[in-house]
């Protein structure tokens, strides 16, 4: 058997109230779902609002990033102690961080450590841009993002890597089923690498890049995509719900480890 997990990555949309509408239409329309770990990654300014809508409910609610640091002068930012009073989970590494606002892996990893002593679950983000990937470092790239992220963490734990080729974010270019495979099966090796074999047999590994209700289907015939990290189609409720109805029919398909 094997859950699902499908996370919605808002990005920086939504105020409170629209935040408020799209929860209540997602929240109605999923109420029947056993199998699928949804997970809503609002702005910091909606956190609260989708708690405090989606608790007692099947959805889970994770933040969009975190700073590395418990409190202090950072103006602007965030703890993980401050999330941890709204959310389970924090998504790092999202490559528009990467590559908007300069983060290292060096900075995700302090990123991960922070996360990681607060108790919250992690999605990392990893994945190779184009020019990487028509260079032939796809490999490398994801090696190189993992080995330095994850360089203080004793024990893979409570971490879900998404891969993320950035040339499908955004672009409603999804990865072929094929890339996502050779992606995901990188990452397993390096996990393997670092953590050993239960460590790689238990990890949960999501693909993101222009999901959408047509393609998550063909994502999750393979075994060894456990999920999406959905940005622009979890903004539309029809769609997310969409892809959420798809992905629980998955639930009893043989997993990577049967
Ligand atoms: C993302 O931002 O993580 C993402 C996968 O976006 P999109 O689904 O819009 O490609």
């Amino acid at each position: 058997m094997r859950d699902i997990i499908i996370a919605g990555n808002w990005k920086m949309n939504n105020n409170t109230q629209e935040a408020e509408i799209l929860v209540e239409e997602i929240r109605q329309n999923v109420r029947s779902i056993n199998h699928v770990e949804m997970i809503l990654c609002p702005p910091f300014t909606s956190l609260s609002k989708v708690a405090e809508l989606t608790k007692e409910t099947n959805i889970k609610v994770g933040a969009q990033n975190i700073f590395y640091e418990d409190n202090g002068a950072f103006t602007g930012e965030i703890s993980a102690r401050m999330i941890k009073e709204l959310c389970d989970y924090v998504i790092i590494g999202h490559s528009e961080r990467r590559l908007l606002l300069g983060e290292t892996n060096q900075v995700i990893g302090k990123k991960v450590v922070a996360a990681i002593k607060e108790g919250l679950h992690i999605i990392l983000c990893v994945g190779e841009t184009l020019e990487q990937r028509e260079r032939g470092e796809t490999q490398l790239v994801i090696n190189t993002q993992l080995a330095e992220s994850l360089s203080k963490v004793q024990e893979f734990e409570n971490i879900t890597i998404a891969y993320e080729p950035v040339w499908a974010i955004g672009t409603g270019v999804s990865a072929s089923v094929e890339d996502c495979k050779k992606g995901i099966r990188t990452i397993r090796s390096i996990i393997e690498k670092m953590y050993g074999t239960l460590s790689m047999q238990s990890s949960k590994i999501l693909y993101g890049g222009s999901v959408n209700p047509k393609n998550i289907e063909s994502l999750l015939s393979e075994a060894e995509i456990d999920g999406g990290l959905i940005g622009g189609a979890s903004l539309d409720p029809e769609n997310f719900v969409s892809i959420i109805n798809k992905s629980e029919l998955f639930y009893s398909k043989t997993s990577i480890n049967d």
